[in-house]
């Protein structure tokens, strides 16, 4: 099932209508960023009372809906850089995820299908980064692989907006609106293997990336494992899980499309930010 956002409140796509989630929150319909992850973490049980009570809960046709960041508040953004040895070699980079391990993307940096990407510099290169992402549906500590598929939620698209340069890479990564995400969260038994899926993005109708997950240097289980193990991963944790070959600048009035085989379609705009980031001293 896909799971939304939908005009700011959880719902689930049936057919071409947008299933409210929010009789079925039970009083936890006061805060939108929770009722998200309360949906993350309880899904199992929430999707056994759709089936229930389908004819009863409300719907709103999908075309009505204005989607956005299917977890709009994750409680953190864990990213692998360096996973596919593609994005290895044309970066030049000796190292990778099994060196580097993970870093952290400020959970205030994401957005949704149809936000624009805003940059903070009109000097510096700014590259788009098209990533499958899992989402964290269970609490998790020192998970092994071989049972990671029980703590992951689903799938989303993400693009994980990068500035080059010498600063740390989660300030390069953490601008506000640098992690477009979306369009939904499609639950982990409908996309089967995640370690198989083509991903592809585009810049202005440009292909830029076109790689299949089967790429990853850590597929997702081990990416569980190994993230599990550096800190406790709770329900609507996201975790981004590298970028392919062809990243590249972004320019204001750019059209960024990330399309991910069996989770959809994820379009943003991009634009100059009004008032430009200035404490960062310049390179
Ligand atoms: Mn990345």
């Amino acid at each position: 099932m896909k799971l939304v956002n939908a005009d700011g409140w959880p719902g689930v796509i049936d057919g071409d209508h947008v299933i409210d989630l929010r009789p079925l929150l039970a009083g936890r319909d006061g805060d939108r960023a929770a009722s998200f992850l309360h949906v993350m973490a309880h899904w199992d049980r929430l999707s056994d009372d759709v089936l229930d009570d389908r004819a009863a809960l409300p719907r709103t046709p999908l075309a009505a809906i204005h989607l956005g960041p299917p977890v709009p508040r994750p409680g953190k953004i864990l990213a692998a850089p360096v996973n596919y040895e593609t994005h290895r070699r044309e970066m030049g980079s000796e190292h990778t995820v099994s060196t580097l391990g993970l870093f952290l993307k400020a959970p205030s940096s994401v957005i949704g299908p149809g936000d624009d990407v805003l940059l903070p510099y009109d000097d510096r290169r700014i590259d788009h980064e098209g990533e499958l992402a899992v989402v964290i549906g269970k609490t998790a500590r020192d998970v092994p692989a071989d049972e990671a598929g029980a703590y992951i939620r689903g799938y989303t698209g993400l693009i994980d907006v990068t500035m080059r340069g010498p600063e740390e890479r989660s300030a390069r990564k953490s601008f506000d609106t640098f992690t477009p995400l979306g369009p939904w969260v499609v639950t982990a038994d409908e996309v089967g293997d995640p370690n198989d899926l083509r991903l592809r993005l585009w810049v202005e109708g440009d292909l830029r990336q076109d790689d299949r997950t089967a790429g990853l240097i850590l597929g997702v289980p081990e990416l569980v494992a190994l993230a599990s193990s550096m800190m406790t991963l709770e329900p609507g944790d996201v975790l981004a899980t590298g970028t392919p070959a062809g990243v590249g600048p972004i320019r204001p009035g750019d059209r960024l499309v990330l399309e991910i085989e069996r989770i959809g379609r994820l379009e943003v705009g991009v634009a100059l930010r009004e008032r430009s980031g200035q404490l960062l001293r310049r390179t």
